[in-house]
C-alpha cells in the first residue's frame, strides 16, 4: 500500500513591509494562509499552494501576512527592504501616463533598469511589469540580457507586451514575444550584431504601439546586462539612444549613476534630450549572488526547460531532416567558421552584420538554432524567431541532421540561425 508523503508546513508571520527570502533547491510549496503579499509584484492567491524549484526569492507583504513553506524551504525574514522607493519608480511611471493619456504624439514611461550583476534588475522590473499589469496597462518588456533569457532562451533578445503580471510558476514563459537571436550569451562577441538587433526590437514595438493607444500610453521597461564599463556602456547608451528611453534607473552604482545622468539629464552634455529622468535605487539586501557556475547551470536548466517544460510535462521530438533541406545561418562575429563548414572556394568572413551560409558538419553537434520566420536569407536579421531546434544528432554519411524540438511536425521554416550557443546536459 503506497501512502502519500505527508506535507509539513512551516507557518511565517510577515508584519507591513516585512519580505519572507527563501532558498529553494529541490521542488518546494509556498502558501499565502492570510492577508495579502506578492512575489515580485504578482499578489498570491490566498490559499494557493505554489510550486517551486531552484529558485531565490521573496514574499513581501504591505500590510502584513501569514505565509506557510513546506520544511524544506530555507527561509528567513527582513524589515528592511527598498520596496517603498521601487513602488516611487512605479508611482512615477504612472504620473508619466496620466499625464499623456490624451496627447496622442507622446509616449508612455520607457524606463532602462541599470546596474552591475546581480543587484536586482530583473527582480525591479518584475515588479514594475506586475503593478503595471494590476492597473490594466500593458506595457512592453524588453530583455536585452542575453545571457539568461528570461523570456525564451539564452542567446536571445525579446520583447513582449505584458498583459498580467509574471506567473509565480511559469515566469514569462506564457507571453508571445518578438524574439531575435544573438546566438551568443556574451554582448561582446558580435556588439554591432547586438546593435541592430536593438534597432529591430525597438522597431517591432513601435508599430506595435502604434496600432494600440493602451500599449503606447503603458511604455516600455528594458532590462539590461550588468556589464557596465567599457563597450558593456556603450551598448548600454546605445540602447537608451535606440529605443528612445526616458526614465533611466540605475540600481546600486554611483559612478554608473553619475555617467548616466551626466551624459543624459535634462540640462546635461550634448546628448541631453528634455525630459529624460535619471534615478538612482539601492540594491536589496535579499538579492543573491550567483557564481559564474551558477548562472551556467541555470542557463542550461532554461534550455532544458524549453524544451521540456518548466514541470518537465513537455515531450520534445526528434525531428530528421535531410542536408538539402535547411538553410543554416551563422552571423559573422565569434570563432570563424570552420573551413570544412564552408561551401568549396569561400572563405570566412568578418563582416559582423553578414550572414554566412553553412553546411551541416559535426561541430554543429549540441548547437542551439533559431528557426526563422524569413521568407529570404535577406531578411534573415531582421525577422521574428519562431522557435529554437537543438542538433542531437549529425550523419554526414546519410547527410542527415536530427534536431530536438518542443513540438512536432514540419518546420515552420528552412532557414536557421546560429550562433556559439551550445546546451551541454
Ligand atoms: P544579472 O544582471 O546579473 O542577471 P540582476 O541584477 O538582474 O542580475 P536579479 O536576477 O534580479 O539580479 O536577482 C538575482 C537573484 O536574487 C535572483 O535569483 C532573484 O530572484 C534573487 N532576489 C532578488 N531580490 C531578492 C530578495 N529581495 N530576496 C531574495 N532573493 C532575491
Amino acid at each position: 500500500q503506497t501512502q502519500t508523503p505527508q506535507i509539513t508546513w512551516v507557518p511565517y508571520t510577515l508584519k507591513s513591509e516585512d519580505e519572507l527570502r527563501f532558498e529553494i533547491d529541490k521542488e518546494a510549496k509556498i502558501k499565502l494562509a492570510d492577508g495579502t503579499a506578492e512575489y515580485f509584484g504578482t499578489e498570491l492567491a490566498l490559499n494557493r499552494e505554489y510550486t517551486l524549484n531552484n529558485v531565490k526569492g521573496a514574499i513581501f507583504s504591505w500590510k502584513g501576512c501569514k505565509i506557510e513553506v513546506t520544511d524544506n524551504v530555507k527561509a528567513y525574514i527582513s524589515n528592511g527592504t527598498p520596496m517603498l522607493s521601487y513602488a516611487n519608480i512605479h508611482s512615477i511611471m504612472d504620473q508619466h501616463r496620466m499625464s499623456i493619456l490624451s496627447q496622442k504624439n507622446q509616449q508612455g514611461p520607457r524606463v532602462l533598469i541599470a546596474g552591475p550583476t546581480d543587484v536586482g534588475k530583473s527582480t525591479l522590473a518584475k515588479i514594475l511589469m506586475g503593478y503595471s499589469a494590476r492597473l490594466g496597462y500593458n506595457p512592453a518588456f524588453i530583455d536585452l540580457d542575453p545571457g539568461q533569457g528570461s523570456i525564451t532562451l539564452p542567446g536571445a533578445l525579446c520583447a513582449s507586451l505584458i498583459d498580467r503580471p509574471v506567473d509565480i510558476e511559469e515566469g514569462l514563459s506564457n507571453t508571445v514575444p518578438f524574439v531575435q537571436y544573438y546566438g551568443h550569451t556574451s554582448l561582446d562577441i558580435n556588439p554591432t550584431l547586438f546593435k541592430a538587433q536593438i534597432q529591430s526590437l525597438g522597431i517591432s514595438v513601435d508599430k506595435r504601439m502604434e496600432q494600440s493607444d493602451n500599449a503606447r500610453v503603458s511604455g516600455m521597461i528594458v532590462n539590461t546586462c550588468g556589464w557596465i564599463e567599457g563597450l558593456g556602456y556603450e551598448l548600454l547608451r546605445e540602447s537608451i539612444n535606440l529605443l528612445r528611453i526616458n526614465i533611466i534607473v540605475v540600481i546600486d552604482n554611483e559612478k554608473l549613476y553619475s555617467d548616466l545622468s551626466r551624459e543624459f539629464s535634462s540640462g546635461g552634455g550634448n546628448n541631453s534630450s528634455s525630459g529624460m529622468k535619471v534615478m538612482k535605487l539601492p540594491k536589496s539586501g535579499g538579492v543573491y549572488l550567483r557564481s559564474a557556475l551558477f548562472r551556467k547551470q541555470t542557463r542550461m536548466q532554461r534550455i532544458r526547460e524549453y524544451f521540456y517544460g518548466i514541470q518537465g510535462d513537455l515531450c520534445p521530438h526528434i525531428t530528421i531532416v535531410d542536408f538539402k533541406d535547411v538553410c543554416i545561418f551563422r552571423t559573422g562575429g565569434g570563432p570563424p567558421a570552420p573551413s570544412t563548414a564552408l561551401p568549396i572556394g569561400s572563405t570566412s568572413v568578418i563582416d559582423p552584420l553578414a550572414l554566412q551560409e553553412i553546411q551541416p558538419s559535426p561541430e554543429m553537434l549540441h548547437s542551439v538554432l533559431a528557426i526563422s520566420y524569413a521568407k529570404n536569407s535577406q531578411s534573415l536579421l531582421r525577422s521574428n524567431v519562431a522557435g529554437f531546434l537543438y542538433v542531437s544528432d549529425i550523419n554526414m554519411e546519410t547527410k542527415k541532421i536530427s534536431f530536438l524540438a518542443p513540438c512536432p511536425g514540419d518546420l515552420p521554416s528552412k532557414f536557421l540561425l546560429m550562433g556559439t550557443l551550445k546546451w551541454l546536459e
